[in-house]
C-alpha cells in the first residue's frame, strides 16, 4: 500500500519513539478495492498525550476518546488503541480503555472490512479475514452481531451506508442481517444527529437504491414508518437532490432529521407543489417562486429535464427590473403600494419580457396608479 508522503511521515515519527502505528478502517478498505481512500486514519500504542507530544501542531477534541488530530498536509486522525467499553444506552461508550495491542483495537471496529490495519514496516495484518470478506463482497459484523448492534445501533446504519456505497452483488451477512433485525428497535435510541448524518450519507451513496432496499425492512421498527421504494439512483449523485427525492417520497423523516435552516428552506421550495411549466411565462413564474438556485433541481425531482438556461438571461424577480424603487417612487411614495407595484411589474414582465424597458415600466406603473392618488 503506497500512502501518501504526509501519512507516512506520522507513522514513522510515532515508530522513531517506539510506538506501534497502522493504517485502519475506510482508507485500507477501500484501498484494497482500488479506490482511493479519501481520508486516513491511524491507530497506534501511543497514548494521545504522547501523541501531541510528538507532533507540532494537533487539535485534541477527541483526546478523552483517545483521538488526537495532527494536523499535516491534511488532517490525520491519531487513536490509541482502544479496547471496547461498556456502552450505555446503544449508542455511547460509558468508557474507553486503551490497550497496547491493535488485535483489541481492531475488534471494536464494526465489520471486518473496516479491520484491517496496515503498516508500512510490517504489511497488511488483518487477524479477522477481512480480505477474505472483501474477496466474498460481504459486510459481516466483527463478533457477535447482537451484542455489537446492542452496543451501538449507529453499526446498523452504517451496514446499510457500507451497501449503498459498495452495491450489488455486496451482501449483508445472513447473520449481521438478522441481528439488524433483531436490533432494529434500537435505533431509536441514537441522537437525531447521527441518524441524520448516516441516512443523508446512505441517500447520497451511488448505489443508495440498493442501501435502500436493506433499510426498508427494517424501517417500521427503527422508525415507526415504513420507507416507501423509490428509485434514488435515477437522480444526480448530488447531496441536495438525494435528501429531496428521499423526503419527497417520505416525508415523515423530517421528524427524524436535524438539518440546518439552509436545507430546510431548499427542501421547502424544491417540494413546492406546483404544475409543471409547459410555457415560457409559466417556467418563468415558478422560477420566481422556487428561485434561480432551485428550479432544475424542482424540474429533476420530477423527472423533467432541467431548463434554467431556457430563462437564464430573462427578468424573474424585482432585482431584474429595469426600474428600480427609488424611480417609482414619486408615483406612489413609499408605502406598501410601491412593493405592491413591483411584484405586480415583475409578474408582467415574467409574462413578456420585452416589457422590460425603463419607458414601458413607468409607463405601466402610472397606469396602474389610481386616479386621484
Ligand atoms: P468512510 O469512507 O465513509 O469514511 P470509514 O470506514 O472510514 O468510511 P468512519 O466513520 O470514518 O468510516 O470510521 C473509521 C473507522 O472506525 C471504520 O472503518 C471502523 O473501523 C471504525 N468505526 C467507525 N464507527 C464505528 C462504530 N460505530 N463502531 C465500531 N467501529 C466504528
Ligand atoms: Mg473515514
Amino acid at each position: 500500500m503506497q500512502l501518501p508522503s504526509y501519512v507516512q511521515e506520522i507513522v514513522n515519527v510515532l515508530n522513531q519513539a517506539g510506538h506501534e502505528a497502522f493504517v485502519v478502517g475506510g482508507a485500507v478498505r477501500d484501498y484494497l478495492l482500488g479506490e482511493i481512500p479519501h481520508d486516513y486514519d491511524i491507530a497506534t500504542s501511543a497514548t494521545p498525550k504522547e501523541v501531541i507530544a510528538l507532533f507540532p501542531r494537533t487539535t485534541s477534541y477527541g483526546m478523552k476518546f483517545g483521538s488526537v488530530t495532527v494536523l499535516a498536509k491534511r488532517p490525520v486522525e491519531v487513536t490509541t488503541f482502544r479496547r471496547e467499553g461498556r456502552y450505555m444506552d446503544a449508542r455511547r461508550p460509558l468508557d474507553v480503555s486503551f490497550s497496547k495491542k491493535i488485535d483489541d483495537d481492531l475488534l471494536r471496529r464494526d465489520f471486518t472490512i473496516n479491520a484491517i490495519a496496515y503498516s508500512p514496516k510490517t504489511g497488511i495484518y488483518d487477524p479477522l479475514c477481512g480480505i477474505g470478506d472483501l474477496e466474498l463482497k460481504i459486510i459481516r459484523a466483527v463478533g457477535d452481531p447482537v451484542e455489537r448492534f446492542r452496543e451501538d445501533a449507529l453499526r446498523i446504519l452504517r451496514a446499510v451506508r457500507f451497501l449503498a456505497k459498495l452495491g450489488p452483488p455486496w451482501q449483508i451477512e445472513e447473520k449481521t442481517l438478522e441481528a439488524m433485525a433483531a436490533s432494529s428497535h434500537l435505533v431509536k435510541k441514537l441522537s437525531k444527529e447521527r441518524i441524520t448524518d448516516e441516512i443523508v450519507r446512505i441517500a447520497s451513496s451511488r448505489f443508495a437504491s440498493y442501501g435502500l432496499e436493506a433499510l426498508e425492512k427494517i424501517s417500521e421498527t427503527a422508525f415507526g414508518h415504513p420507507l416507501q421504494p423509490l428509485d434514488l439512483d435515477a437522480l444526480p449523485l448530488c447531496e441536495d437532490l438525494r435528501l429531496a427525492g428521499l423526503t419527497k417520497a417520505n416525508p415523515w423523516l423530517f421528524s427524524w432529521l436535524v438539518l440546518s435552516k439552509k436545507t430546510q428552506k431548499y427542501l421547502e421550495k424544491v417540494h413546492l407543489n406546483r404544475p409543471i411549466p409547459e410555457s415560457l411565462p409559466e417556467l418563468r413564474h415558478l422560477c420566481a417562486q422556487v428561485g434561480r438556485d432551485h428550479l432544475d433541481h424542482w424540474l429533476i425531482l420530477r423527472g423533467e429535464p432541467p431548463r434554467l438556461h431556457e430563462i437564464a438571461d430573462d427578468p424573474i424577480g424585482i432585482q431584474d427590473l429595469a426600474v428600480g424603487g427609488k424611480d417609482l417612487q414619486k408615483l406612489f411614495g413609499e408605502g406598501p403600494q410601491l412593493g405592491e407595484v413591483l411584484e405586480r411589474l415583475a409578474y408582467l414582465v415574467r409574462e413578456d419580457p420585452s416589457l422590460n424597458t425603463r419607458e414601458k415600466l413607468l409607463q405601466l406603473a402610472s397606469d396602474q396608479k389610481e386616479p386621484g392618488k
